[in-house]
């Protein structure tokens, strides 16, 4: 048995993801489970990446870890909690004339 070292990179549209939520008492917690099935591009064996992780409270990652089959990682997967802002403009808009009038006043 020959075991070679090749570095594959591997972006984050590759995984699938399946999420759950679990009431705590500092309010939801969110799990994560990214994985995907990659083929070596050597001898092609399937390698197997499962990456669980645990946002609580909301906004923090807690926990996570990581497992494979196939393969090794040589770079420990990194996760991290991003924030979305969604900004309703209509309500901006209605809002901002209330808002100059109060500032002048
Ligand atoms: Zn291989």
């Amino acid at each position: 048995m020959k075991i070679v070292k090749i570095n594959l990179k591997i972006a984050n549209d590759n995984f699938d993801c399946e999420t759950d939520s679990y009431e705590r008492n500092m309010g939801s917690e969110i799990s994560y489970l990214f994985y995907a099935t990659i083929k070596c591009p050597e001898c092609f064996n399937e390698i197997d990446l499962k990456i669980n992780s645990w946002e609580y409270p909301i906004g923090a990652l807690n926990y996570s870890d990581f497992e494979i089959s196939g393969g090794t990682y040589l770079q420990k997967p990194s996760v991290s909690v991003d924030f979305e802002y969604y900004f309703d403009y209509e309500i901006v808009e209605e809002e901002l004339p209330k808002v100059i009038q109060i500032l002048f006043e």
